[in-house]
């Protein structure tokens, strides 16, 4: 069981979510909240609902499993820049398991559908195709959780 802290842009709160690791996350079509939590042994993750409503979108164009390899981490795993959205809950690193022509198409799929802020180019990310939203969005960010502002949530 995961605690699953969840921003809804549209009134501005902070939804909390209890869920087994192998039900769907919050807002969230084909996206296990075993998924999303990726290498990550946490049972406190925390993403926005735009998150997963670009990821809807992805999935459901493509019509077809994607593999998330990678999403939340907490920033003491590393691995990542400071300032990495996967710490922020704002990032999928996907289709690690799919050719590089199926990954290229994911790829261009998750670009020309412009619900991400950014995709990684194919020269930076080639085994794998990363998609991310802004760091405007940090709205959960290990730093607002060491000041405890969501401790009570
Ligand atoms: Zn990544």
């Amino acid at each position: 069981m995961a605690k699953i802290l969840v921003f809804n842009p549209s009134n501005n709160v902070m939804e909390v979510y209890y869920r087994g690791l192998d039900q769907y996350m919050p807002y969230a079509k084909n996206m296990t909240v075993r998924e999303f939590r990726g290498s990550s042994n946490s049972d406190l993750l925390w993403t926005d609902r735009r998150l997963m409503e670009a990821w809807n979108k992805l999935r459901t164009t493509y019509g077809k499993p994607i593999k998330i390899g990678y999403a939340f981490k907490r920033i003491w795993q590393g691995g990542h820049g400071e300032q990495s959205q996967h710490y922020a809950g704002m990032a999928l690193d996907m289709a690690q398991n799919v050719s590089s022509a199926e990954r290229d198409k994911i790829r261009i799929l998750a670009e020309t559908l412009g619900v991400f802020s950014y995709v990684e180019p194919k020269a930076l990310t080639p085994t794998w195709v990363s998609a991310n939203l802004e760091k405007g969005y940090y709205y959960l960010s290990e730093y607002i959780y060491k000041q405890k502002k969501v401790e009570n949530i």
